[in-house]
């Protein structure tokens, strides 16, 4: 990983923000920069160089993990040993503005941090400099994503057999989760979302301990981390003989998606994308159906920009991985959704995951 190329980019466009220092305590965006995967730290970056903050409980992962960062073992909260260690340090102006990442610092945290540094620091909203910079994924992001990708597609086979009448959803959830961890998987990048029957019909269906009709759609929407990145991929299966209608808005729903694909390229913005589906939707009077946005950006978090829904301006850009994933959801009857992760390309996108997309019928 580019982690010192990342750092020095960071350090040139502070400046053009107008911060003298930024303090980094997203941990995503710490392992992004620095490469440390533990649970406590702070990143402070000045223009002439970076120092990490953790607690002792990371001494040796630090040391093994942290590239281009000065290491301190704290015996606080690392944001407020890091705001100590800026007090202690001398600044040139008059005042200094030290840039916080409004996301993560909590109210309590800024006043604490506040209380430190005193009145010759102003403490300030950073802009998203480090999300930006992680929409575009470089060529070992990508490799791990599709990693991921290919572990989280091969659990699909684990529900195919598991999915019966009578079943419960968890208990489907449970031996795809520990197939996950049996192949190598770090974790599940969010609770398995296995929901049959009506329940398709919930967009964010939790795997519940209800069971399995014997006729209806079951969303199976999951996904795996690996070496740091998240894997996404939703399929809808129907158990039992589906409906006319079952049919239509399953044929709806990947034609939808079809057309989302297709309008990927780096000369679209997040928003056409988001059209594009809603557009074939609206031809089959299933658009208010469609609730979610079409898809978000993935990498060492399920969900990063940039967010394709309509009003995001976003242009796509090469190495953008984005998810594709248009749904149809009839409240108290079934819905589909159909889901996967797509690169830019200059010439348009690639598909990462496998693609086999026909409905099953289990
Ligand atoms: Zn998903
Ligand atoms: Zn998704």
């Amino acid at each position: 990983m580019d982690h010192s190329g990342r750092l020095r980019r960071l350090q040139a466009a502070l400046d053009d923000h107008k911060l003298d220092w930024l303090l980094v305590t997203h941990l995503p965006n710490i392992r992004y920069l620095c490469g440390f995967t533990g649970s406590a730290g702070a990143l402070l970056i000045g223009e002439r160089g970076a120092t990490f903050f953790t607690d002792g409980r990371y001494v040796t992962q630090a040391r093994a993990e942290v590239v281009g960062a000065r290491i301190v073992i704290a015996r606080k909260a690392p944001a407020l040993a890091a705001a100590e260690f800026l007090a202690a340090s001398p600044i040139r102006a008059a005042s200094a503005r030290l840039g916080l990442e409004p996301q993560s610092v909590t109210v309590g945290m800024r006043e604490q941090l506040a209380a430190v540094l005193k009145r010759k620091w102003k403490l300030v909203s950073a802009p998203p400099l480090i999300e930006r910079a992680r929409m575009v994924k470089d060529k070992e992001e990508i490799r791990r994503i599709g990693e991921a990708i290919r572990l989280g597609a091969s659990l699909f086979r684990i529900a195919r057999k598991k999915i019966r009448p009578g079943v419960k959803e968890v208990e489907v959830a449970a031996a795809m989760e520990y197939e996950a961890r049996r192949a190598g998987a770090e974790g599940m990048s969010f609770s398995t979302i296995i929901a049959a029957g009506k329940r398709s019909a919930v967009v964010h269906g939790r795997a519940s301990d209800a069971r399995i009709p014997r006729r209806g759609f079951v969303v199976c929407d999951f996904g795996v981390i690996l070496a740091g990145y998240c894997s996404d991929r939703t399929r809808t299966v129907h158990v039992g003989r589906p409906s006319s209608d079952a049919r239509q808005i399953y044929e709806a729903v990947l034609e939808a998606q079809l057309a989302a694909i297709a309008s990927v390229g780096p000369r679209a913005t997040a928003a056409d994308v988001d059209t594009a589906a809603r557009k074939v939707l609206r031809k089959h009077h299933l658009a208010r159906y469609f609730t979610h946005s079409t898809g978000h950006g993935l990498g060492l978090e399920i969900h990063e920009a940039p967010r394709l829904a309509a009003g995001q301006t976003q242009e796509l850009q090469p190495g953008m991985v984005i998810t594709i994933e248009p749904g149809a959801y009839i409240p108290g009857k079934q819905g589909v959704r159909i889901e996967d992760v797509v690169v830019v390309t200059p010439a348009g996108c690639e598909v990462l995951t496998p693609t086999e997309k026909e409905l099953i019928v289990i």
